[in-house]
């Protein structure tokens, strides 16, 4: 059963377009369960009516025409309800109705099952027979794991077929997770790891000949790749083992993948495009084999496709270009990517994994770039060079849109210059409420881009600067002086404004290329401070070469991350002392900056009293906090609903660190996206944050709104939502608070469907 079901679905996931995809899902679910019948009715969302879609065994001249009102007939119900029906006798249930001219009056059994994809209905799978009979248990567990299975394959057709069809086709969305604000409209350039089959571009070759001479060349030097490595392994190998060789050289055969490819090469396609093309297919037909022996053979064939896309890669001399309105779109964007491009020419991102709270989208919005997370059903590698239009406020990629559409979009870039224009006379005043309460706004940091916008903004200090990120751009540790110099720039550049330095945080998703860290469980496992005090020598290294940097500034504050109990700090705290006496002793004249400890892991909120006594300042690390408060992963677009820092739960928690530092005087300060939001910093400041550290690109924003507000105000806004039972509620009454005072600019309507 288990083999079947793999069968249908990769078969299935081969398919060009939604079509193409029903046709197998008819025809491999009728065969595998011996029925008459098997059709699929898919939802148009326009006319929002189930539409028979594919078939076997009814009229196929009524696909695209016989369609059922939600809720109407025996099919409308299975939709309407989102559960199976099963039935001996279909034509004797209440809600039968025949669909004139499709053929099914000879059929008596039925059994439908709704397929879902993210909540939503997307069709019907349905099979009939003309015996009168129940379909059994066994039979109705099939169907429901098949649709459940397809759901996700049947969602990623139906954008590939948007796709496809280019010019003039009907308008498409590709829903993700918002990833950082703002609506950019460009052109899409696919980023793509090295000799990755999957990961690679379709475009079409610019001449045809030097494609196909690039393949050949490849093709020989891997031939003489495994010629060479079968020699060698000669006297070592039993003759079965040899054997192998032979088929793998066999596979490389012009006569068979080869001339597949030749020929996709000579209809247009660049040689790296038809290679993946050509190789996937194979390595799916292997995968469906139903003896194992031959499905293992899908490794050798992928093998052998990605050694032959590797020297493909390396021939290759072009050079990436990102032209103006460049968006970059890649399976797993990374820090050192956003790097390459050239800032004036970055309007958008695309990510397909990852989600809004992903360090990626956390940099993308530092640098005001807007972008989309988890776009999970985005054919990304067919996108090259498409205009796409990205809506960061709502996590939504847009193709083909209408000429009316694009206006709105383009109405609503307009509107969104205007008022960062409107915000920039806010750079010099202060950051006070109505009645003169001063709220220090600061700063994240972690590349030096952020520096020059941040003093831009009029940013009073950094609150938190992400020391792993100049590590992630590099192939090796930086050296003790190299850290000097980085921190020293990046101190010199405020000072003499506070920049508060967290040491190493990397694991959960942030993995140094140079360091890796393979986990089951990485945000549940080896990450930040635990890393660190594991590795004195990573840690002393870093708060020396933190120290020797602010001498003569004095502007420096360290701070620790994932600290889950009091040990930890202690620990901490003695290296950093230790790494201070070290550099008196080697004749610097260094003061000690104050430690602070961030409060991101529940633990911590529970012990924050502890922490505050022991620490000068605490600084919330609401990404993190919200992620382990609610468990949910921040990085998983599949869950991305649920992560929502307005959570009481959190609410509550940012509330009682605030106690704890007032209690302990000690200082309490917010780093995480949090504080970037502008309802959400009053509440802050009604809870009594001493201050608000954010994205520079929030930074007026949250000012604009201090200044329209008082602190009663505040307070009885505070006093209002503490007792909110959901993340709903207390979003609503922050919008409804905004519009009050005068700041609905702040909040984003969705736009609704491209239509
Ligand atoms: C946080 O967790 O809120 C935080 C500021 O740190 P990071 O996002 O880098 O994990
Ligand atoms: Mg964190």
């Amino acid at each position: 059963m288990l083999d079947m079901l793999r069968a249908i679905v990769q078969e299935v996931n081969t398919a060009e377009d939604l079509d193409a995809a029903l046709s197998i899902i008819v025809r491999r679910v009728r065969d595998a369960m011996g029925t008459e019948v098997c059709s699929v009715y898919m939802r148009d969302p326009k006319s929002e009516r189930l539409v028979l879609s594919a078939t076997e065994g009814l009229n196929k001249s009524e696909i695209g025409k016989a369609s059922l009102e939600e809720g109407q007939g025996l099919i409308g119900q299975v939709s309407e309800r989102e559960e199976p029906i099963n039935l001996e006798d279909a034509t004797s249930h209440p809600s039968f109705q025949l669909i004139p001219g499709i053929g099914e009056e000879p059929f008596s059994a039925f059994l439908g099952v709704p397929i879902i994809h993210h909540r939503e209905v997307l069709g019907v799978l349905v099979v009939q027979q003309a015996q009168r009979r129940r379909f059994d248990e066994s039979e109705e567990a099939f169907l429901v794991t098949m649709s459940a299975q397809l759901a996700g394959v049947v969602a990623h057709a139906l954008v590939t077929g948007s796709v496809r069809t280019g010019q003039g086709a009907e308008a498409a969305v590709i829903r993700g997770v918002a990833g950082a604000p703002g609506i950019a409209i460009g052109r899409a350039v696919i980023v793509s790891p090295e000799a990755d089959l999957y990961a690679v571009p379709r475009r079409k070759a610019d001449d045809r000949k030097a494609e196909l001479r690039a393949f050949k060349t490849a093709l020989t030097a891997v031939r003489a790749d495994i010629e060479q490595v079968a020699e060698q392994l000669s006297t070592e190998l039993n003759p079965e083992d040899h054997a192998l060789f032979d088929v793998y050289l066999r596979i490389l055969d012009d006569a068979t993948i080869g001339a597949e490819v030749a020929s996709l090469i000579k209809s247009g396609e660049w040689a790296q495009g038809a290679l993946s093309a050509v190789m996937i297919e194979h390595i799916q037909v292997f995968e469906r084999m139903e003896q194992s022996y031959l499905r293992e053979r899908a490794v050798d064939v992928k093998d052998l496709g990605t050694r032959v896309l590797a020297y493909l890669q390396a021939a290759d001399k072009s050079v990436q270009t990102y032209p103006p309105a460049t968006i970059l779109v890649g399976e797993e964007l990374t820090a050192s990517v956003l790097g390459e491009v050239p800032r004036e020419n970055l309007a958008g991102i695309i990510s397909v994994r990852g989600s809004g709270n992903s360090h990626v989208a956390i940099l993308a919005r530092a640098m005001g770039v807007p972008t989309v997370m988890g776009a999970i059903d985005l054919p990304y590698t067919r996108l090259q060079d498409r205009e796409l239009i990205i809506d960061g406020y709502n996590g939504e990629v847009h193709l083909n849109p209408s000429d009316e559409f694009r206006a709105r979009f383009e109405d609503l870039v307009a509107e969104d210059k205007a008022l960062s224009r409107d915000l920039e006379v806010l750079r010099d005043v202060p950051c006070e409420t109505r009645d003169h309460k001063r709220m220090p706004l600061w700063v994240n940091t972690g590349l030096m881009a952020d520096v020059a916008r941040s003093l831009d903004q009029g940013a009073e200090g950094v609150g938190l600067y992400r020391t792993e990120v100049p590590f992630l751009l590099r192939e090796r540790f930086p050296s003790e002086e190299e850290q000097r110099q980085i921190y020293r720039s990046q101190l010199e550049a405020f000072a003499p404004k506070p920049v508060t330095m967290r040491t190493l945080d990397i694991g959960g998703d942030k993995a140094l290329p140079y360091f890796p860290i393979e986990e089951d469980n990485p945000f549940l496992g080896w990450r930040g401070i635990r890393v660190t005090l594991d590795h004195p020598e990573i840690f002393l290294v870093q708060t020396r070469a933190m120290l020797k940097a602010s001498e003569g500034l004095g502007n420096l504050r360290i701070m620790l991350p994932m600290i889950s109990n009091v040990a930890e700090l202690d620990e901490a705290l003695e290296f950093i002392h230790r790494a201070h006496r070290e550099l008196l002793e080697e004749g610097s004249d260094i003061d000690m900056p104050p430690v602070g400890v961030m409060v991101e892991v529940p633990s911590a909120v529970y012990q924050a009293r502890a922490l505050a006594r022991r620490a000068d300042f605490l600084s919330v690390g609401s990404n993190d906090l919200t992620q382990y408060l609610l468990a949910v992963d921040r990085n998983n677009a599949r869950v991305a609903d649920l992560y929502h820092s307005f959570h009481p739960a959190v609410l509550k928690a940012l509330q009682s660190v605030a106690e704890a530092g007032l209690a302990e005087e000690t200082p309490v300060s917010i780093c995480g996206e949090l504080a970037g939001d502008p309802g959400a910093a009053v509440l802050l400041l009604a809870m009594g944050y001493d201050v608000l550290s954010m994205n520079a690109t929030n930074l007026t924003r949250v000012k604009q709104a201090m200044r329209h507000v008082t602190t009663v105000d505040a307070d009885e806004l505070l006093a209002d939502v503490i007792n909110l039972e959901s993340a709903e509620a207390v979003q609503l009454r922050l919008e409804d608070f905004l519009v009050d005072k005068g700041l609905a600019g702040f909040i984003h309507a969705r736009l609704g469907p491209a239509e």
